[in-house]
């Protein structure tokens, strides 16, 4: 079992007041790790080593700082699956997902590193003979990552990756649930070069604490969170204290759509594919299907079949396609959704129920939820409003483009949304009018290290990936030179 410290300017220490948390697997609710329980008093460590990295690290060239990036996205290929197999451990997904989960994070990693190169400044015609205007691109300073357990890995790479192209140091906080992915990242990261103080870890229980001293810091400039709607708003009020630059990736409430003209096939996979991975435990989810009126019925009962097949177990074991929920709150968040929808009139046509023990799992303390697909759903459901994080599809039928765009948009949430269909005036028109930072146009799966993801509304605000990602870590400064 790993046992893991604090990484705080190059080296792993104890937490200063000495303590340790364990961390479990929640398919079976064993322990499989320990790592330090830090405080207030680590982030002033962790931040004053960054801080002193800081002009160290910036001023490495930009090349030098693409080839440790380089270095490092090599180091995690090739440790794919011992990083699969702890992700699997302390998350709970299934290994093929955990792997493809390391790749996706390692995506990151390359891309930032070669998008390190191309931090282009510019020069502007000046409205004088005597000046020259520069624009010129410099790093932020530190940055804080605090991290959700949903994607162990991909989440801390998605913000400190562009962090390290752009010459900025960072303090990592990862969930509490899943340390041991990050601390073994961390590890990969060192020995690809990272600099000592470039890249400080301090695992926690205590996040509100942790992260309320990162933001009141003022030497930190930067804050990158994944997680809910209600915790990034109080981060952003905290980073108002000091004018922080804040990048905030937070719930969904995903729509996907699919008319009547649509392969349905297709369009059935690709709704299990987006609704079931990670046992629905992600931002981008399907959270709500709108199936055309006409083709409604069949393409339920394909939902239906394709569901009941999904096998459900511990994500170590061979063909488990899902896995536990995280914890038993959110079994009990899933449950009451289920229940208000069928108190409500829903139709439970696949799954629709909870269990503690499952296959060969010998936990009672593991919690899963049979993948589910309701019928009959209406808007008053608390399902068809608030993000469910589990393997639950509800389905509403419509009738009219305006009507299901309309509907789609009706929510507070706008992170991404998908439609299936074969028109493409209607898919231009369609992708124009939803309300969303990321819309997939007959793809369930549009997430990828070089594109912008985000979210419109309280999804959130920035965008991660590619050049926009490592554009979030950069000041921009305008250099006005009279040369008279
Ligand atoms: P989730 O529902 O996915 O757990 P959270 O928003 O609660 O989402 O958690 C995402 C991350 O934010 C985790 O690392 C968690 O420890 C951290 N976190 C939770 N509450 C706070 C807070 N008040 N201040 C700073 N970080 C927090």
């Amino acid at each position: 079992m790993k046992r893991y410290g604090l990484f705080i300017n190059g080296e792993w220490t104890h937490a200063l007041q000495g303590e340790f948390y364990e961390v479990t697997n929640p398919a079976t609710g064993e322990i499989v790790g320990v790592c330090a329980d830090g405080d207030e008093g680590d982030v002033e460590r962790a931040v004053s080593a960054a801080h002193q990295a800081f002009p160290v690290w910036a001023n490495r060239t930009a090349r030098e700082r693409a080839d440790i990036l380089r270095r490092s996205y090599e180091l995690i290929v090739s440790h794919k699956d011992e990083l699969g197999e702890i992700m699997t451990l302390e998350q709970g997904k299934p290994l093929a997902e955990a792997y493809a989960e390391v790749q996706y994070a390692a995506d990151f990693v390359e891309w930032s590193g070669e998008e390190a190169k191309r931090i282009y400044g510019e020069t502007i015609p000046a409205s004088s003979p005597d000046k020259r205007i520069w624009v010129h691109k410099q790093p932020v300073g530190v940055a804080a990552a605090i991290t959700p357990w949903n994607f162990p890995a991909s989440m801390i790479t998605r913000k400190i990756a562009p962090a390290l192209a752009a010459g900025c140091p960072v303090i990592i906080k990862p969930a509490e649930q899943t340390p041991l992915t990050a601390c073994r990242l961390v590890e990969l990261f060192q020995e690809a070069g990272v600099p000592k103080g470039v890249i400080n870890l301090i695992t926690s229980t205590r996040a509100p604490s942790v992260g309320s001293a990162m933001l009141a810091d003022e030497r930190v400039r930067k804050i990158g969170f994944t997680g809910s709607t209600e915790v990034g708003k109080i981060l952003m009020k905290q980073a108002a204290d000091t004018m922080k630059k804040v990048s905030l990736e937070l719930g969904g409430h995903a729509p996907f759509i699919v008319f009547a003209d649509a392969e349905l096939d297709r369009a059935a996979d690709e709704v299990i594919a987006s609704k079931f991975r990670n046992a629905g435990q992600t931002c981008v989810c399907a959270n709500r299907i709108y199936v055309e009126e006409s083709i409604g019925n069949a393409f339920a009962e394909r939902l239906a079949q394709r569901a009941k097949k999904l096998k459900m177990g511990n994500g170590l074991e061979k063909d488990v396609s899902i896995g536990p929920l995280i914890d038993g709150n959110a079994a009990d968040k899933v449950e009451g959704q289920v229940k208000d929808a069928i108190n409500k009139g829903a139709e439970v046509i696949a799954g629709g129920h909870r269990h503690t023990k499952v296959g060969k799992n010998p936990g009672e303390k593991a919690h899963f939820f049979e993948p589910t697909v309701l019928l009959q759903v209406t808007d008053e459901m608390e399902i068809m409003q608030e993000e469910t994080f589990g393997p639950v599809a509800p389905i509403q039928f419509f009738n009219s483009e305006e009507e299901v765009v309309k509907k789609a948009n009706n929510n507070r949430y706008g992170l991404a949304a998908y439609f299936y269909t074969q028109d493409l005036a209607r898919a231009i028109r369609v992708a124009e009018g939803l309300e969303f930072g990321i819309v997939g146009v007959n793809d369930g799966a549009p997430s990828t290290a070089q594109a912008p993801f985000g979210g419109f509304k309280e999804s959130g605000l920035g965008r991660e990936g590619g050049k926009y990602g490592v554009e979030e870590f950069l000041e921009t400064k305008y250099i006005s030179v009279n040369i008279k």
